[in-house]
């Protein structure tokens, strides 16, 4: 494991249960970077900053927060837009986390081939993101952004669309477009908020 003294800035770490895509329903300890590079209209995460600690830093907090739970989700903000997110990652490998990394997928980063990686495409998108998801999350919001399903073709990974803030309009256009699209889309919603859990 690469030991650092570098800081990351981080908004929160937290234990619950992954609430949407194909680990839904999965224990996992939560570490949200702080900052963005983007700007998203309809963002409700608060990523701000609320404290800095070193990759072993935040290997200690996950552990004090979910003890042995193996799933370990790092999420912000955009987690790649701290030089120091791939410490963190091999950290968390070397602890024996098995690691996920929720990404908007705009800044290309290699990645260890045991980490799963879930792209979000906003604004933009890199091609080496794109080409290294493992599982694809679309925002619907008042509508299907399927302009971004040419970066997926031919990859089999699941897509997902997403109805921004389970709001019952986007939620409509999300139902109605798996059922469209069958091969295409699968729906994922944010169920953690049904059960009023982070
Ligand atoms: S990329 Fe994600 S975290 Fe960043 S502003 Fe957009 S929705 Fe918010």
């Amino acid at each position: 494991m690469r030991e650092t003294r570098s800081m990351l800035g981080l908004a929160e770490i937290f234990y619950s249960v992954q609430g949407e895509g194909t680990w839904t329903g999965t224990p996992a300890v939560f570490v949200r970077l702080a900052g963005c590079n983007l700007n998203c209209r309809f963002c409700d995460t608060d990523y701000s900053l609320a404290f800095f600690a070193t990759p072993s830093g935040v290997v200690a907090r996950v552990r004090e927060a979910g003890g042995d739970c193996p799933m370990v989700i790092v999420t912000g903000g955009e987690p790649f837009a701290q030089a120091e997110t791939s410490a963190l990652i091999e950290a968390l490998l070397a602890d024996g986390r098995r690691v996920h990394v929720e990404s908007n997928g705009t800044i290309f980063t290699e990645l260890p081939a045991a980490v799963w990686l879930t792209v979000s495409p906003k604004e933009r998108l890199d091609a080496g993101m794109a080409a290294r998801a493992n599982e694809v999350k679309l925002i619907v919001d008042e509508r299907v952004p399927d302009e971004w399903l040419a970066s997926f073709a031919g990859r089999d990974v699941p897509i997902f669309l997403q109805p921004e803030g389970n709001k019952r309009k986007n939620i409509a256009l999300a139902y109605a477009a798996v059922k469209a699209s069958p091969a295409a889309f699968r729906l994922s919603l944010q169920t953690h908020k049904f059960i009023g859990v982070p």
